[in-house]
C-alpha cells in the first residue's frame, strides 16, 4: 500500500465531499476537488425554490459518520441541508482541497503513463492517477419546448434556476410540472400567492408521511446520546419502508407493492374531498412507476381556494399567461418550470476520453451505464459515485454513495499495492451486467407503463433493478475477476 496516488474529484456536492473526507481518513492528501461553481452543496446549492425539502427523514439524510443532532424537524428544508454539508466539509478538513470556479471541460487518459489529464475551463489542468466523478445526476435543467415561452412578460424560469426577482406575493403563479419539485413549490406558495395554477400533465401518487419539529429538549438529548439519533436513522419503521419499497419495485405483483398502492390510494380517497378534483389528481399508472411523492401536506394545499389544477394540455405561452389547448387562458405574473432534468448527462458535457481514444459519448451512445454503477470499460481508474444504473427511489443517495465508495476504494487499494497501474471492468463483465440489469429492469415497477426520468431513451428503466440488500451485498467486495488490471 505504498504507492502514493494523485486524485481529481469532480464536484463538491454530497458525493465529492464524501470522497474527500474518505481520502483524508486514509491519510491521502494528494487530491483536489474541482467544483464548477463558487460554492459547495451540489443539488442543495442549485435548488433554492420555496418549499425545497428533502423527503428523506433528516436524521437518515446524513453521512453515517457525521450525525447531526441539530436538525430542526423530521424532514428539513434545503438551506438547512446545505449548511450541514458546509459544516461537515469544514469539520472534516475538506475545504482547503476544493478548487471553486473550476469547471472540468475534459478528462483524457494516457495509457502509456496510466494518467488522466483533467482540464479546467480556466486553462489549468491536473495530471492524476485516479478520477472520481461525483458530478451529480439531476443538474441539467430540462426546459420544455412550449411555443411562446420567450414571449412571456413576467419571469419564467426553471425550478433549479430560481429567479429572486419573480413576483410571488399576491401574484398569479403558474407551475408547470407536478413532480417532487412542483408539488413542494405549490405547497410553499399557496400562502403567499393570490392564485396558483398547477399546470399538471400527469398526476402523481402521494405517499402520506409524518412531519414534526424537534424541540430544544430533543436536540439536547440527541447531543448527549447519539444512540437516539441511531434509533431514528436505523429505525425499523424507516428501514422497513425502504425494504418494502425496494422489494415492491422489483416484485410488482407482490404484497409490498400492493401495500404501497393501497397507502397511496387511501391517501387520495381520504384526503381530497371534492370528487372532481380527486379524479384530476388520480394517476392512471401504478404507484411508484414515477418517483413517489412523499408529502404530509400536498393534498391540503392543493385543495385551497386559491389553487386551480389545470389538466388540459398547454397550447402556448403568451405575454400575459398560458393558453390551454381548449382555449382556456390563465393570466399569470410568474411561470415556474418544474419540468425536471436531463437525467442522462452525468459528467457530460465535459468530454471524457479513455483508452485508445474511446469517448464517453461513444460508450454511452445507447444509454449511460457503468459496471455496478461505478466503473466503465476503456476508462481505467475512472470511478463514478451516483453514476448510471445505481439505485434510485425514496431513500438517501448519501448511503448509496458511501456504499459505492467502500467498493471503489478496494479497487484503488489494488493500485496502491503497486502491482497494477490501471484497473477497469472487462467488456464481458460489463455486457453480462447490462444484460442481466436490463432484463430485470424491464420487470420493475418503473417499466410498468408510465413516463419518467427513471427511463432511458429506449424506455428501459435506467436504474438498479434488484433489491437494496442486493446492492449492499454487491458493494461489499468487487469481483476482481471482472476487472482487467494493467501493469
Ligand atoms: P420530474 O419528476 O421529472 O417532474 C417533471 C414534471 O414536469 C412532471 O410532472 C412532468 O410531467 C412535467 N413536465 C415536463 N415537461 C413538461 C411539459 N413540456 N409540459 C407539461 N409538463 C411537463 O422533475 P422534478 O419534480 O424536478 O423531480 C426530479 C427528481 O428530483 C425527483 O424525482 C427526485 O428524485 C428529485 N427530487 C427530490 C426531492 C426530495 O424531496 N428528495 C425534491 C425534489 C426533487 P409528466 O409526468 O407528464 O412527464
Amino acid at each position: 500500500m505504498n504507492k502514493e496516488l494523485r486524485y481529481v474529484i469532480i464536484g463538491a456536492g454530497m458525493a465529492g465531499i464524501l470522497a474527500g473526507i474518505k481520502l483524508l481518513e486514509r491519510g491521502e492528501t494528494n487530491f483536489v476537488i474541482l467544483e464548477k461553481t463558487n460554492a459547495l452543496g451540489g443539488t442543495w446549492r442549485d435548488n433554492r425554490y420555496p418549499g425545497l425539502t428533502c423527503d428523506v427523514p433528516s436524521h437518515a439524510y446524513t453521512y453515517s459518520f457525521a450525525p447531526n443532532p441539530e436538525w430542526s424537524s423530521y424532514y428539513v428544508g434545503g438551506p438547512e441541508i446545505r449548511r450541514y454539508f458546509e459544516k461537515v466539509a469544514a469539520d472534516f478538513g475538506v475545504m482547503p482541497y476544493i478548487k471553486f470556479n473550476s469547471e472540468v471541460t475534459s478528462s483524457v487518459f494516457d495509457e502509456k503513463t496510466a494518467t488522466w489529464t483533467v482540464s479546467v475551463a480556466d486553462g489549468t489542468s491536473h495530471e492524476v492517477d485516479v478520477v472520481i466523478a461525483a458530478s451529480g445526476v439531476l443538474h441539467h435543467p430540462k426546459i420544455p419546448n412550449i411555443p411562446g415561452l420567450e414571449t412571456f412578460k413576467g419571469h419564467a424560469f426553471h425550478s433549479a434556476r430560481w429567479n429572486d426577482e419573480a413576483k410571488l406575493d399576491d401574484a398569479r403563479v403558474g407551475i408547470v410540472g407536478c413532480g417532487s419539485t412542483g408539488i413542494q413549490i405549490l405547497t410553499a406558495l399557496t400562502g403567499r400567492a393570490k392564485q396558483v395554477v398547477a399546470l399538471q400533465r400527469s398526476p402523481q401518487w402521494v405517499m402520506p408521511v409524518p412531519q414534526f419539529d424537534y424541540t430544544d429538549a430533543e436536540r439536547e438529548a440527541f447531543r448527549n446520546d447519539p444512540k437516539l439519533i441511531d434509533d431514528i436513522r436505523y429505525n425499523k419503521d424507516y428501514w422497513a419502508a425502504i425494504i418494502r419499497f425496494t422489494d415492491g419495485i422489483t416484485n410488482i405483483d407482490g404484497p409490498e407493492m400492493a401495500e404501497i398502492e393501497e397507502l397511496c390510494r387511501q391517501n387520495l380517497e381520504n384526503s381530497v374531498k371534492d370528487p372532481a378534483l380527486r379524479e384530476k389528481l388520480r394517476p392512471n399508472y401504478r404507484a411508484a412507476c414515477k418517483r413517489l411523492i412523499y408529502s404530509w401536506c400536498y393534498y391540503d394545499h392543493v385543495q385551497k381556494p386559491n389553487v386551480y389544477v389545470e389538466t388540459g394540455g398547454i397550447d402556448r405561452v403568451e405575454p400575459e399567461g398560458v393558453r390551454m389547448q381548449d382555449g382556456t387562458f390563465h393570466a399569470l405574473d410568474t411561470l415556474v418550470l418544474a419540468t425536471g432534468f436531463h437525467a442522462d448527462r452525468f459528467i457530460r458535457p465535459a468530454s471524457v476520453i479513455g483508452r485508445e481514444g474511446k469517448t464517453l459519448d461513444d460508450a454511452w451512445a445507447v444509454r449511460p451505464t457503468a459496471y455496478y454503477a461505478v466503473s466503465i470499460p476503456d476508462f481505467p481508474n475512472f470511478f463514478l459515485l451516483n453514476g448510471p444504473t445505481g439505485p434510485v427511489g425514496n431513500f438517501s443517495l448519501i448511503d448509496i454513495a458511501e456504499a459505492q465508495w467502500k467498493y471503489v476504494v478496494q479497487l484503488i487499494d489494488r493500485l496502491k499495492e503497486g502491482n497494477a497501474r490501471a484497473v477497469e471492468p472487462t467488456k464481458d463483465a460489463m455486457a453480462d451486467y447490462e444484460e442481466r440489469r436490463i432484463a430485470a429492469a424491464k420487470r420493475t415497477i418503473f417499466g410498468s407503463g408510465c413516463t419518467s426520468w427513471y427511463l432511458d431513451d429506449t424506455g428501459v428503466p435506467a436504474s438498479w433493478p434488484w433489491s437494496y440488500q442486493a446492492f449492499v451485498d454487491a458493494m461489499a467486495k468487487p469481483n476482481y475477476e471482472d476487472y482487467r488490471f494493467a501493469a
